[in-house]
């Protein structure tokens, strides 16, 4: 029985060109600036995303720490959606490493409102903290893919410029982003100071993410990045992959998108899960499982044995996520054995 795993966009295995572009990448010390890969991956990230500069890191993880390090100086205050990775997933490293305080802020499905921003920032005040940064997440991961307006970026994008606080995006998925808005990824970039995107999602790198911003930023990040321990060697073996995620793999993000709402429909269609297709923007699914009996941690447990591979979210919600190694006859399949397992 296959396994079909539709836990994250991060189990995708590299692609055969990929294979190939790492054994044939030139390489040097890329600490000494003298690797040519690591470089022209740089080089094209920044390039794609009309910014003067990138830096290439182990994870997304520590991009956006490195972020957070190099816009803000510790005892400062950072507003953040309270759903946001960088909050909820990236084990307090804001506090714990760059020392900063967040700042958290409800927003409606990942999207925050530029008047409680407004009313989030700090006035000066003996007792107050400076707010030094504000992060928005686009897609938004907890959200369920969800990608957040252009409009709704620039109006924050003004409000922080009324106030000089510069904006960091966490644009893990940026690329589905611009694949559902059907525009270029320069155009969200534009609405931001700095962002982190990801390789090693729907991108298919085997590792790495990119930094992207101002020159000066990115030499702050560089040195950052040192201190973190994420000063690579002849790191462009892992460039030469991710210059093919660019190159090829953006391009079939489109695909992943149409199997998450093929998934979205056939779940609705068992009458066992609350979902829907206008929530459902890219390849990030949240259902809510209804079949009576039935948590969502048991039922990824039962799934497990069938061959299907998910996460349970909460006591409720499922979250599926589709990608390269996910075939449409793959999710019709895991539907069958999800029927299967609710019907019995
Ligand atoms: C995965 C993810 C990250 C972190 O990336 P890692 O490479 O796993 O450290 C950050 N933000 C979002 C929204 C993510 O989905």
């Amino acid at each position: 029985m296959k396994t079909i795993d539709l836990r994250s966009d991060t189990v995708t295995k590299p692609t055969p060109e990929m294979l190939v572009a790492m054994s044939s990448a030139p390489l040097g010390d890329d600490v000494y600036g003298d690797d040519p890969t690591v470089n022209e991956l740089e080089k094209v990230a920044a390039e794609m995303m009309g910014k003067e500069d990138s830096l290439f890191v182990p994870t997304g993880t520590m991009g956006n720490l490195i972020a957070v390090m190099a816009h803000t100086t510790p005892g400062q205050e950072i507003i953040l959606e309270a759903s946001s990775h960088i909050y909820l997933y990236e084990v307090a490293g804001i506090a714990r490493l760059a020392g900063v305080q967040a700042r958290t802020i409800n927003g409606n499905r990942g999207e925050m409102r530029p008047e409680d921003i407004e009313n989030s920032i700090r006035k000066e005040d003996i007792h107050f903290p400076e707010t030094s940064l504000i992060c928005i997440e686009n897609t938004h991961n907890m959200a369920g893919g969800r990608v957040i307006p252009l409009e709704n970026m620039a109006e924050i994008q003004e409000l922080a410029k009324a106030k000089s606080i510069p904006v960091h995006l966490d644009g893990a998925r940026i690329f589905n982003a611009a694949a559902y808005l059907e525009t270029d990824v320069k155009e969200i970039a534009s609405k931001v100071d700095s962002l982190m995107f990801c390789l090693s999602k729907g991108l298919c790198s085997p590792v790495g993410s990119m930094l992207v911003g101002s020159t000066d930023f990115i030499e702050k990040a560089r040195k950052l990045r040192k201190l973190l321990g994420g000063g690579m060697r002849q790191a462009g073996i892992l460039a030469a992959c991710g210059l093919v995620s660019l190159k090829e793999q953006t391009k079939q993000l489109p695909k992943d998108h149409e199997n998450a709402a093929t998934l979205v429909e056939s779940l609705y269609e068992t009458g066992f899960f609350d979902v829907s297709i206008d929530n459902t923007h890219t390849n990030i699914i949240n259902a809510r499982l209804t079949a009576p009996g039935w948590t969502a941690p048991k039922f990824v447990g039962a799934m497990k044995e069938s061959g299907v591979l998910a996460n349970a979210r909460t006591e409720e919600v499922i979250r599926f996520v589709t990608h390269k190694d996910v075939t449409l006859e793959d999710i019709e399949e895991a539907v069958v054995r999800m029927s299967q397992i609710l019907k019995a």
